[in-house]
């Protein structure tokens, strides 16, 4: 029975009340006055505390996911963009994932790293490894990465994880450092999670992959990932190992994306009605071709268009969920989802293990590759390319280091402090992204950029601030945040 507040995976995804939701939609598709009334719930309302948003259930925004009616998608498009606007702004935060070992006991039937899978070397980077890295991606400009690695306890146990991490924020080269780390690694016990915690983790991403029960259990046909109750509660786990930012996603092109959509969002219900917080972000990958994986017998796959349509939803759905796009898609759909409500991109990314040390650009290897990546282009070319599009690229991570995370990020959202928190120290972080890292070019550009968006921070005192900061930055100071 659906019960948003039980601990068990049946009840809180529960199959029937998904398919319930789904005929709902299916019926209401064309009912233009419910779809108003959905949209003018949704949409930014000024209060005492500032600017809020209600957001929408699950079964209400599949209402909208399912709407054909032309002018009605063209109106769910323009909330989702001004939602976008009212919290996250021009900016789009900047990561890069490291993959840190491809050892794998599972079998899961789309990802290369499947135990069955001779074609590719395996691989796990020793510490010194992952110093190189380290430095490599420091030498690129990044300040925030996401780690990632298959599931294998005797190769890649917590305490390999654990000692990984340590040395990440060890690495102090040049002006570089790495201040957060995200961990995407396989579900684990309350205890393990506490212990990332300890590690000073930013957030803990899973994919779901999909929540249709019976689908994931033949797509992990073997390994402890095929456990799909396990699967699907670990982020409760994390939370109550001390994770209060945790990450959602499902793998679009495995299953119906219809019925992943709703499933997703009661994944974020469930978190926010049990923990009293939602989830920090939701991903939206999509199934890309790897070694001895072809996306094409999977026959979900859905087309840019659709993918669009999911991320204004979800962005209008859950308005203070982060959204995160990867290097898997290319550099015309990211224009298109950026708009729409994605918050943060990687750039300049590798998939494979040891990727980045000692590769040019153009020289990148391809044996140990997750998945083939689409937007090939250099940090410096992404940086470049959103400000050109008008969007200010930020390295920061100031909300979590000032522990501003859970539900007191949602707190700063509402009482309309992102202009004179986020705003700064996005233009603070991009300034020393430029000074130290950036060609003359994007240099030209980011100056510009930053000396006409410094006057949009309100108050007077904390732009007089900002300012003072931006000269200490270019002065050869680092590491200011509000
Ligand atoms: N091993 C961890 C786990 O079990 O959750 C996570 C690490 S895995 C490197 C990260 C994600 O890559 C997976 O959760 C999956 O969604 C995604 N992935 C796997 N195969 C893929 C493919 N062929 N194309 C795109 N993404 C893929």
């Amino acid at each position: 029975m659906y019960d948003v507040k039980s601990m068990n995976a049946d009840d809180f995804i529960n199959h029937e009340e998904i398919l319930e939701s789904l005929e709902y939609a299916e019926q209401n598709k064309h009912n233009r006055e419910l779809i108003e009334q959905i949209l003018e719930k949704a949409k930014p309302k000024k209060t005492g505390r500032g600017v809020e948003c209600a957001g929408l259930s699950h079964r209400e925004a599949s209402v909208l996911l399912a709407c054909d009616i032309p002018e009605m998608n063209e109106k769910i498009y323009e909330l989702a963009r001004e939602i976008k606007q009212a919290f996250y702004g021009d900016r789009i935060v900047m990561f890069a994932p490291l993959y840190l070992s491809n050892y794998c006991v599972n079998k899961c039937v789309y990802c290369p790293y499947h135990m069955q899978n001779k074609e590719i070397p395996r691989k796990k980077l020793t510490q010194d490894e992952v110093r190189d890295e380290v430095i490599a991606l420091q030498d690129m400009g990044h300040k925030r990465l996401a780690i990632e690695s298959g599931e294998d306890p005797v190769n890649n146990p917590i305490e390999y994880i654990l000692e990984c991490i340590n040395t990440i924020y060890s690495i102090k080269h040049k002006n570089g450092a790495i201040r957060r780390v995200n961990v995407n690694i396989a579900a684990t016990t309350v205890e393990n999670y506490r212990k990332l915690k300890e590690a000073g983790i930013g957030t803990y991403i899973l994919f779901q992959e999909t929540y249709h029960r019976e689908s994931y259990e033949v797509l992990h046909p073997a390994g402890p990932k095929h456990n799909y109750c396990y699967h699907t509660e670990a982020m409760d786990r994390a939370m109550e190992g001390g994770i209060d930012d945790v990450g959602l996603g499902v793998l679009f092109g495995l299953d119906k994306y219809r019925y992943e959509f709703a499933g997703l969002l009661m994944h974020a219900e469930h978190l926010e009605a049990v923990h009293g917080v939602g989830p920090h972000t939701i991903s939206v990958p999509r199934l890309r071709r790897a070694s001895d994986i072809d996306p094409d017998v999977f026959d979900n796959g859905i087309d840019d268009d659709t993918f669009a349509k999911i991320v204004a939803c979800i962005r209008i759905a859950v308005p203070y969920t982060g959204m995160i796009i990867s290097t898997r898609e290319s550099e015309e759909c990211r224009a298109k989802v950026i708009g729409l409500g994605v918050s943060q991109i990687s750039g300049g990314s590798r998939t494979s293990v040891g990727g980045y040390a000692g590769y040019s650009s153009e020289d990148r290897p391809h044996d140990t590759e997750q998945f083939d990546v689409s937007d090939q282009r250099t940090l410096d070319e992404v940086v470049k390319w959103l400000m050109d599009m008008g969007y200010i690229p930020s390295f920061c991570t100031a909300c979590y280091r000032e522990g501003r995370t859970g539900d007191r990020f949602m707190a700063l959202c509402k009482v309309g402090q992102i202009q004179n928190c986020c705003h700064p120290n996005a233009l603070l972080t991009l300034q020393e992204y430029l000074q130290d890292y950036a060609s003359p070019e994007t240099k030209k550009v980011g100056e510009a950029l930053i000396d006409r968006e410094i006057q949009n921070v309100p108050d007077p005192k904390r732009r007089e601030k900002a300012l003072d900061y931006l000269s200490r930055i270019r002065n050869g100071e680092r590491d200011f945040r509000f």
